[in-house]
């Protein structure tokens, strides 16, 4: 066995490791305090919906570690298994037999359709386990089998439509690279991104839900008092039918220049009173405000220059296929291998990644207590922990992982600071 080869097992095995042993610390935590409702909570969140928080957190650790397991089986079974090169030659043999540069890539197109296909089915039984099973345990599935079927058939369209094109011009991109090709590849894929982002809330999302300008009401009136005190403009407060899918709740702000728009969860609109939601919607203001998309874009956008440098030194490196258990050495299997085990190696940037999130959730919340009132979001947050059995009790360790807000007791202790 190679070096490399040792050096991969040991990589994934590291994070097999380091993710179930989070995994364990957070089940371990939130039992530990299901007993009782932390003392800043106590009088809003009675002890029964607590439980509830706390069953539910642990019911999806256990989903997540079988999840890991089959992830990691999965990924070994591509790799030294030998089913990379086993879906590679079945593309050969499906593609057009003449050895031109359009017969390669289109025999890469169709590799990398058959790969996500076959992940695609991998995850399905958790998948449908997840909806019906343990959301549907805990009451917050609102989902029906055939709606889950269309689903499951409009995001695989939609994904290929979206993907096609992209990977096409990256395998192109791969297959002709020279010395400066990867700043090209570099530009066409935040080109494409910011594409998406722009089209997602106008033509993406709409495929999946129905959304409706805010009508007239308490709730309404509030909100758009707050877009003209805050000088907001947007092309609209919209209405999400979430409870058609689930009975979590959420607000998001979504697109930029012409297709910004704010988005409320007709789940959050039902739970909250207008102070709050006035609350919330000054929070996702503050994320503007401070010009959080814009950032978040920058530090995506040095990621992922450095990421497809390193794809592009990869191609021609005999020694990243044959050390992974890949015998083709095309762009389709480097670019395959590299989206496959890229993710090991970005496990110690994700508590940064975080980080920066919740610098942005503080700063946000200090907007929100500005220019609307500091107690109507923290009842609204308690609300929304309450309704979405959300753990207040998360282990730091585990919430530095994976929780790209702040854990409820800090926020809260935060958003009292400003009050
Ligand atoms: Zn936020």
């Amino acid at each position: 066995m190679s070096d490399i080869t040792l050096a991969f097992l040991a990589l994934v095995l590291c994070n097999l490791i380091i993710r179930l042993w989070l995994c364990r610390r957070q089940t371990a935590s939130v039992k530990h305090h299901r007993g009782q409702v932390p003392e800043a909570f106590s009088t809003a969140i009675p002890l029964d919906d607590h439980q509830k928080a706390a069953d539910y957190t642990v019911a999806k650790m256990r989903l997540s570690q079988i999840q890991l397991l089959v992830e990691t089986v999965w990924l070994l079974a591509l790799t030294l298994g030998g089913g990379i090169n086993l879906l590679y030659g079945w593309a050969i043999t499906l593609a057009p037999a003449d050895a031109n540069t359009h017969a390669s890539l289109l025999t890469g197109l169709i590799f990398l359709g058959m790969l996500g296909f076959a992940s695609g089915v991998i995850d399905l039984p958790l998948g449908i386990y997840r909806q019906f099973g343990l959301e549907a345990r805990f009451g917050f599935n609102r989902m029906t089998p055939a709606l889950f079927v269309t689903d499951l058939m409009r995001s695989t369209l939609v994904g290929t439509l979206i993907a096609l094109p992209i990977l096409s011009l990256l395998l192109w991109l791969l297959q002709n690279a020279g010395a400066t090709t990867w700043i090209w590849a570099w530009l066409a894929w935040m080109g494409f991104n910011l594409l998406l982002l722009f089209l997602y809330p106008v033509l993406i999302a709409p495929l999946f839900n129905k959304f409706t300008p805010m009508p007239d009401s308490a709730h309404k009136a509030k909100l758009d008092a707050l877009l003209h005190r805050c000088q907001f403009h947007t092309s609209g407060l919209f209405v999400m039918d979430g409870s058609r899918r689930s009975a979590h709740a959420n607000a998001y702000f979504t697109g930029f220049g012409r297709n910004r728009r704010i988005v409320l969860f007709d789940t959050l609109i039902s739970q909250l009173t207008p102070d709050q939601l006035e609350a919330v919607l000054a929070h996702e203001i503050g994320h503007y405000k401070r010009r959080h998309l814009p950032k978040r874009l920058l530090a995506m956008s040095l990621i992922s220059l450095a990421l497809l440098w390193a794809l592009f030194q990869l191609l021609e490196a005999p020694w990243f296929y044959q050390g992974l258990g890949v015998s083709i050495a095309t762009p389709a299997t480097a670019l395959a291998l590299f989206s496959l085990v890229m993710p090991l190696c970005l496990l110690p940037l994700t508590p940064l990644s975080n980080a920066l999130s919740r610098k942005h959730e503080y700063e946000a919340d200090a907007y929100a207590a500005k220019s609307s009132q500091a107690h109507a979001l923290i009842q609204a947050l308690v609300t929304m922990y309450r309704e979405n059995a959300a753990t207040l009790t998360p282990d730091s360790l585990y919430s530095l992982f994976h929780d790209s807000h702040p854990p409820a007791a800090l926020r809260i202790a935060h958003l009292e600071s400003k009050n």
